[in-house]
């Protein structure tokens, strides 16, 4: 529908967007900006237009003829941002009839002069008045919001975005009640440009550098499919060169999640000829320089931090919308999930120290989504990290490990954006690592109860084992599915995983949730009373998830569970795993279980109770072992839950590096699988090996779990 013309002459700067989830401004309170192609982002939460940050006296042109039905100053209204009530904010707001009928509104926010009167008619591109910082604004910018008063869901006027939806999935806002479909309003090379940018003078620090960094643009339209949305402009500061050209060979670009430029060798900077280093592809001159990526590289949601790093070390770095990494303060690693399918209950993990004596971590953070999803527990101890580090603090070396167990299947199939922040001290961010997953779900459910392979059939594809007509039943709805899925073998996790599920029919709606939820309820009361007669008050609540009683494991196993203490005050103060009776690792504890919470609403401690982490069976000798967990409150109480467990090993080994189904086959015999002719290879001694394993359906893993291995 094309109608408007550009409302300001040039390109400005957009600091926020129109949120389409939802434009509820300073009401919406989901942590985001979503874009209108579907991106998000951070800003004013719930914006309901669009600002650009221009400077005052900018001139303001009617978008299309119409009427100015408002124009002159709002009703006082109380501007949560500024704390305070405002009554100062201009604004002109001018009627439209689209060709097709339609009725739409342009308003024009925090103006410094008014040029126009409510009734008079206006022509498109006409002046209407001078752009400002009237009202709940913190900075000269125009506020530009569109309504749409024809064919809304409500009948009534409601806002809408004036660049439509390109979303993949359906527009929040045109599903809601309040909501409309919104359309691309703009003429042919009317929109105005869309990015973020940030300018600063050369060392405005006081600092020396030789070349700064004076600008960065960071977020355009679609980065992934327009990576040249994106640069950094390096400024020779001719105070501190004064031969007014300066080589960079040796020089970095780089981002706070440590992606890097390297510029080309022999590169040099002149005196008043900025540099601008594109992220996408094109080709190098004294002006531009192209990093070759096809994606974005700088952090639209979160801001990120541009730094050139010097060749003999130091660097110069321009934060927007985030802190800089601190370069050099901590040594992380994001050991697990990996990019690509993920499926089941797993652990994510990893390690992180600082490396200054007596500094120590004080959070790790996990956002999916862009949304935070918590603080991970951390730090137990990790020896091969201390093992690995030796030059560095061995308490703090040793006390670096975090992570946490996870249901893949709450979050929707396909694809997700997982990132860690990790801190230390005064909340100085000292790293961040981000993953993408692509979650597979049989059946598209959350929680299997039932993975019954009694009329599946099964085939070796290549490296993929192939599972046809696996009937999987979702355990809060009972809902049954008939699914096909496929698996590899994951080094990582020294097991099959699920990379990919389709559901072929629905089969039936069997006992209704609440029956369902009452039995597991009840089972969960019992372990609790189980566990708290067992010992005198103050009591400990808990229950050990997995490995199951008696349960077959091989591999790398998630071992966890939920604990917490019934008497208010008191806390848990040590969660530590014992083999066979002896002593080993401390667990993380506590991250948020919200299950756990809803089952025990009347105690508080309830919330903060799950732990968990993994382990390698595989350095178990081969049969029966006790696992145990003990539990230690503040008061000195404690309890140890035992489970025996029986490891198998694939091949007597202890880690494959390679688990070669090619020449294998596969035989379903009731509710297992038997491969046959698997070749396995030991990563340590490089012998290989041809074996049969066994594999049956894990409930408390929700994964196929290897049972028995032979050969
Ligand atoms: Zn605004």
């Amino acid at each position: 529908m094309p109608l408007f013309q550009k409302p300001f002459g040039g390109d400005f700067p957009l600091t926020n967007f129109f949120d389409h989830n939802l434009p509820f401004e300073f009401e919406d309170t989901n942590g985001f900006l979503l874009t209108w192609w579907g991106e998000r982002t951070g800003g004013v939460d719930g914006h309901s237009g669009y600002d650009w940050t221009m400077p005052e006296g900018t001139s303001l042109r009617a978008v299309a003829d119409g009427e100015v039905i408002f124009a002159g100053t709002r009703q006082p209204f109380f501007c949560p941002p500024l704390g305070q009530t405002v009554n100062n904010q201009q604004n002109v707001m001018i009627r439209h009839v689209a060709p097709n009928g339609e009725w739409f509104i342009s308003d024009y926010a925090h103006l410094s002069r008014i040029e126009v009167q409510q009734g008079q008619q206006v022509a498109a591109g006409q002046q209407i008045g001078l752009s400002g910082n009237t009202g709940c604004s913190g900075g000269p910018h125009i506020h530009f919001g569109v309504l749409r008063q024809t064919n809304t869901t409500s009948g009534q006027s409601t806002l809408v975005d004036p660049y439509g939806w390109e979303g993949t999935t359906p527009d929040p806002w045109a599903q809601h009640p309040q909501g409309a479909q919104s359309f691309w309003l703009w003429k042919e090379g009317q929109a105005p440009a869309i990015f973020r940018e940030f300018h600063l003078a050369p060392n405005p620090t006081g600092s020396t550098a030789p070349v700064t960094i004076t600008a960065v643009r960071w977020m355009g339209w679609k980065d992934e499919q327009n990576p040249n949305n994106e640069f950094v402009e390096l400024t020779l500061d001719l105070r501190f060169v004064p031969s007014g050209t300066f080589d960079l060979t040796g020089f970095l670009l780089r981002n706070n999640e440590g992606e890097s430029f390297s510029f080309p060798s022999g590169f040099q900077i002149h005196q008043d000829l900025p540099v601008r280093i594109f992220t996408g592809s094109g080709t190098n001159t004294a002006i531009e320089l192209y990093w070759g990526l096809s994606q974005g590289v700088w952090d639209n949601f979160f801001g990120d931090c541009a730094q050139l790093l010097y060749p003999g070390g130091g660097r110069y770095g321009m934060g927007f919308s985030s802190s800089c990494v601190k370069p050099g303060a901590a040594y992380f690693s994001f050991e697990s999930p990996e990019n690509g399918p993920v499926s089941g209950i797993a652990v994510i993990r990893g390690w992180a120290f600082a490396t200054q004596a007596g500094v120590s971590i004080t959070k790790v953070e996990l956002f999916i989504d862009g949304v935070s999803a918590g603080d991970i527990p951390c730090c137990p101890d990790r020896a091969d990290v201390q093992a690995a580090y030796p030059q560095f603090p061995a308490s703090n070396t040793l006390n670096s490990g975090w992570g946490t167990t996870f249901n893949w299947g709450v979050l929707s199939a396909g694809t997700h954006k997982m990132r860690i922040e990790i801190r230390s001290l005064a909340a100085d961010l000292v790293g961040v690592a981000t993953r993408t997953v692509a979650i597979v779900k049989a059946g598209n459910f959350e929680f299997l109860d039932q993975f019954s392979l009694s009329g599946a059939t099964a085939r070796i594809e290549g490296d993929q084992l192939v599972v046809e007509g696996v009937v999987v039943r979702d355990k809060a709805s009972q809902q049954k599915k008939l699914v096909n899925a496929r698996y590899r073998w994951f080094t990582s996790s020294q097991s099959l995983q699920t990379v990919e599920a389709v559901t072929t029919a629905t089969i039936s709606s069997l006992r209704s949730f609440f029956t369902e939820m009452f039995t597991s309820l009840s089972a969960r009361v019992l372990r609790l009373s189980g566990a708290t007669t067992a010992q005198a008050a103050p009591g400990i609540g808990q229950s050990f998830e997995s490995p199951e009683v008696n349960q077959v494991v091989a591999g790398i196993g998630v071992i966890r569970g939920w604990a917490f203490t019934d008497t208010p005050g008191t806390s848990l103060n040590e969660v530590r795993l014992v083999i066979d009776g002896m002593p080993s690792s401390f667990i993380p504890c506590c991250s948020a279980r919200g299950d756990v919470a809803a089952a025990f609403p009347a105690n508080p401690n309830a919330l903060n109770s799950g732990w968990g982490f993994t382990i390698n069976y595989g350095n178990l000798p081969t049969g029966f072992h006790t696992i145990g967990i003990r539990f230690g409150d503040s008061t000195g109480a404690s309890l140890t839950d035992d489970h025996g467990v029986t490891v198998v090993k694939i091949g007597g080994f202890e880690f494959l590096d390679q688990f070669n189904l090619a020449g294998a086959t596969v035989q379903i015999q009731g509710e297992e699988m038997v491969l046959s002719g698997v070749q396995v290879r030991d990563k340590a001694s490089q012998q290989t090996r041809v074996v049969t394993v066994r594999l049956r359906w894990l409930q408390s893993a929700q994964a196929l779990g290897i049972v028995a291995a032979a050969g």
